[in-house]
């Protein structure tokens, strides 16, 4: 467990004797006087609230199964148990319940009560006559990822979602956790509260218990200070290949940054980085950790060490921005069924958006490094049909049917509301700064909107829709946020040009065409496909709509055997299109579903696989001026 607990914290239960009297009263019908229990010496009566506890083993854990004994105290007929079907943060259906095996519900005396599954996630349980209920099963753990869980014989990953079983009332109610741990497994780290006995743990409520996930195992622990607020470095999977000290000294230095941004220290306790180098991919944010997936050989490359230090600001900022202030949809969660925001452009892209400069303004990579990451997001905004077909306000609505569910048309029916955020997030911030002549910024509208909707302003830690544009009007006036609700509500593209104008940059959005013009040789060309090359293989992944390749009828999953009877293959592809001409016409030999298919088409110039952000040769005062404010530090650049 993270240092610096102690188990008789005076956040928990969180709650005196008068405010538990008042929740009795007010809404406890279920709950029996039996919860009155002599407390504090003779004549002082005291309500005791009622506790969900759950304890996990693993006595399967070969088969990637935990056990789960959930217990609480009953008083009515009946009860409904729920897992739920999604996770925060994650805006997916997920139906955690397919894992759920062996369920067993008993009362006090052990025996066995009768149940029924009233929905995919949903059990009846008969209580009458009895006062605890217990209910065992198993889940099957299998599937790494930031949202769920794994279980393996070197570590178990608990993420609660899809683990702990709740019902309407008890959810509301502190929870505890006792957790038997595999005899090869020597610690355990989560941001939940120490219990009264060894390996226990204490949540406020349901919302705090899956708000914060398990790691049980061997992991490798770093903590570090800054500013007297502890924080964790959790490594899963960590060789040799990792050089902790140099991560540390990294994190240091962007929380840091991230402190500095928002002015004001979120938490309570540690702060928990729970990394996995297993292979994997993806990040999800909690109030006290965030769980990370990334490789062995991350700091072995300076592209992917970069990635790794993005998605650990992109997480850490989301202490803020969505774990602190959301979206009033998002205010109290529904686990049963989709919650619709069209704010995720705001929860998502401004951290997006926030994540890689901050890594700049931290000092850890350089200012070309930063250029590139950014005109990457440009490129790849522009250069996809969706951003016509779906506002930023829409993608956000449709995440539990489009972001995390991506098919090969993805790229021409929507827009990443990461992405398009994240650019809005940018226009946004170059168009304040203008309009202010430089005394204000997007930092002064984040900073202003979470003392306005985090939880010491008045929306408690959610802001309504249009709050975001309010407060964008009252720092820079009505013509600001005009442009910012239509970049939200329609399919208008960011001003990226004038954006730019304002540090003096430019975007040369072709610079391969520009460099083979430079040297006198023809431009790349292509037939506005993108590949899936597996070998020798060439498959076409994605066709662009508006191309030659969609003209001529190709499809996702084609395979590309020749071009006018030339033999093509993954290694030779690229060369050969080289000798190929804007214009020309050419013949294309497929495989469909295992028949040959010959299409005609014309070969079109490449689209762009870079954009690149050009800086005046001769930096002036005033340039450097206003890219010191935004950049937050005085600019070097790479030889
Ligand atoms: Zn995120």
């Amino acid at each position: 467990m993270p240092a610096g607990k102690t188990p008789t914290d005076p956040d928990f239960p969180g709650m005196g004797p008068i405010k538990v009297l008042k929740r009795f009263i007010r809404g406890s019908t279920l709950f029996c006087l039996c919860v009155f229990v002599l407390a504090q010496g003779p004549g002082v009566v005291q309500a005791q609230e009622p506790v969900a506890s759950h304890s996990l083993s693993f006595p399967r854990y070969k088969n990637q199964y935990v056990h789960v004994d959930f217990k609480i105290p009953v008083s009515a007929e009946q009860i409904e148990l729920s897992m739920p079907n999604w996770t925060p943060g994650s805006y997916l259906i997920r139906n955690f319940a397919t894992h759920v095996e062996n369920f067993e519900a008993r009362g006090e005396g052990g025996q066995t009560l009768e149940l029924t599954k009233v929905s995919k996630n949903r059990w009846r349980i008969e209580t009458t006559g009895i006062r605890e209920l217990t209910v065992s099963y198993d889940v099957w753990a299998g599937y790494l990822h930031v949202s769920s869980s794994w279980i393996s014989s070197d570590f178990a990953l608990i993420n609660g979602a899809g683990v702990f079983l709740y019902s309407d009332a008890s959810r509301e109610w502190p929870q505890q956790v006792a957790v038997k741990k595999q005899a090869s497994w020597n610690n355990i780290q989560t941001s939940l509260r120490p219990g009264p006995g060894s390996d226990q743990f204490l949540a406020r409520d349901y919302d705090e218990l899956i708000d914060s996930p398990i790691v049980i195992g061997n992991a490798v622990e770093y903590r570090f200070e800054v500013n007297g607020q502890g924080y964790i470095l959790v490594n899963t999977g960590e060789t040799g290949l990792w050089d902790s000290e140099r991560s540390v000294r990294d994190l240091t230095a962007l929380v840091k940054a991230h402190q500095s941004f928002w002015g004001v220290n979120p938490f309570d306790r540690d702060y928990l980085f729970l990394n996995f180098q297993l292979e994997s991919k993806g990040g999800l944010e909690h109030d006290h950790s965030t769980v990370l997936m990334s490789s062995k050989w991350a700091m072995r490359d300076d592209t992917d060490y970069i990635k790794w230090l993005a998605l650990v600001s992109h997480e850490f900022f989301h202490s803020w921005n969505v774990r602190r202030m959301r979206p009033e949809a998002l205010a109290k969660y529904d686990y049963d069924k989709e919650m619709y925001t069209r704010e995720l452009w705001l929860a998502e892209g401004l951290s997006s958006y926030y994540d890689n400069l901050l890594l700049f303004r931290a000092g850890l990579i350089e200012v070309q490094d930063y250029f590139d990451l950014l005109a990457t997001e440009f490129r790849n905004y522009e250069t996809i049909p969706g951003r016509q077909v779906r506002s930023a306000e829409l993608a956000s609505f449709d995440s539990w049917i489009k972001h995390y569910v991506p098919d090969a048309n993805g790229i021409n029916s929507t827009v990443s509301y990461y992405r398009k955020g994240s650019l809005i997030g940018f226009v946004t911030d170059s168009a304040i700064r203008r309009e202010t002549d430089g005394k204000a910024s997007l930092d002064t509208v984040m900073r202003r909107m979470y003392s306005l909707h985090g939880p010491q302003g008045q929306g408690q830690g959610n802001y309504p829709p249009g709050a975001f544009e309010a407060v964008v009007e009252s720092v820079a006036g009505r013509d600001v946020r005009m442009m910012v609700e239509n970049l939200l509500q329609t399919t208008a593209d960011p001003d990226l040009d004038k954006a730019l104008d304002w540090f003096d940059l430019r975007l040369d959005r072709a610079p391969a065409q520009s460099a083979a013009k430079l040297s006198g040789v023809p431009p790349p060309t292509g037939f506005g496909l993108t590949w899936d090359k597996n070998e020798d293989l060439l498959i076409v992944q994605h066709v662009i709509l508006g191309s030659t390749g969609a003209a001529a009828g190709i499809l996702p999953g084609d395979e590309l055997l020749a071009i006018n009877g030339l033999r093509m293959t993954s290694n030779n592809f690229d060369l050969k299109m080289q000798q190929l001409l804007a214009g020309e016409k050419v013949e294309l030999t497929l495989v469909r579903h295992g028949q040959l298919l010959n299409l005609s088409l014309e070969v079109q110039a490449a689209i762009p696989e870079t954009y690149v952000i050009l800086l005046n040769s001769d930096i002036g005062r005033r340039q450097k001026t206003r890219l010191k404010a935004w950049l937050g530090r005085d600019l070097r650049f790479r030889k």
